[in-house]
């Protein structure tokens, strides 16, 4: 049985890559047994059984997939109480004037705001520029800017689509009608359970880039299964997503060149269903 090594707060490389800042590169090995250091502390996995289990495992994959079910059952268990508790940092795909944040909670750049709530009078006839919202948040402001009860003069430089497990992603179609109700271009990123940035879309559109010195994406029979290693409040190990996708390595015209993520849907339909009755709600 292999000894895992505790480490007694975050290392330094954690800090700087959680808040988005260049970092030096931890091995994958120090990412490995940091990630599984935060994991022994979740009721989760400190079941007895899946403690011997990450105890003798001596890489990633030789962990069992953590099913997306138990996460959404027992999310409480999946908390780690002793972790730092920090706020991702919001990532914007370029620098703009005025950057609004809706339905999530995110560290911000200098200049940008939180919108709580989701209050119209906020956000209505500001000098917003560029708009970053979660899907559900994004589906009721169109429906408000349909019924003329909002307007957003001065958004010119993007929407950027804050997207995750707990939040969902677009569905089909749904890009479209973001074009018709804003006008802008727009940006798709995945955010992990701690809301780190685990993939993005660039100016080019082509896919999402992933970011392998985030997160480790695998696939199971078409089902995406990730790993983030920055995660600390809420550290999964494998988890099955319910997203399919299809990983493919790219020299994107952005510049950037590796693993890209396109072809995402969801594995679960009931996840459309919950959309459209937040969008009547
Ligand atoms: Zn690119």
């Amino acid at each position: 049985m292999r000894v895992v090594l505790r480490l007694h707060g975050a290392p330094a490389w954690l800090h700087r890559a959680q808040a988005g800042l260049a970092a030096p590169e931890p091995t994958r090995e120090e990412k490995f047994r940091s990630l599984l250091n935060v994991a022994l502390g979740t009721p989760y996995y400190a079941d007895r059984h899946r403690t011997s289990q990450i105890l003798a495992a001596e890489d990633l994959c030789h962990l069992p997939i953590t099913p997306l079910r138990d996460l959404f059952d027992r999310r409480d268990s999946f908390t780690n109480p002793k972790a730092l508790h920090y706020r991702a940092a919001f990532q914007p795909p370029f620098a703009s004037r005025e950057i609004a944040v809706c339905g999530t909670k995110l560290a911000l750049p200098k200049g940008a705001r939180q919108i709580e709530g989701l209050t119209l009078a906020q956000l209505h006839l500001s000098q917003t520029t560029m708009l970053a919202a979660t899907p559900a948040a994004l589906r009721r402001l169109c429906a408000a800017i349909e019924a003329r009860a909002l307007a957003l003069p001065q958004l010119s430089d993007a929407i950027v689509v804050l997207g995750s497990l707990w939040d969902g992603m677009l569905l089909p179609g749904e890009r479209d009608m973001l074009w018709r109700c804003f006008g802008v271009p727009i940006f798709e990123q995945w955010l992990g359970l701690d809301g780190e940035r685990l993939a993005w879309e660039c100016e080019a559109h082509l896919s999402l880039h992933l970011d392998p010195r985030a997160a480790e994406m695998e696939l199971d029979d078409g089902e995406l299964i990730a790993t983030s290693w920055f995660a600390r409040s809420t550290p999964v190990l494998r988890l099955a997503t319910g997203w399919r996708g299809e990983i493919r390595w790219a020299d994107c015209p952005c510049g950037h060149s590796g693993p890209m993520l396109s072809s995402l849907e969801t594995l679960r339909p009931q996840e459309a269903g919950l959309a459209l009755a937040a969008i009547a709600g």
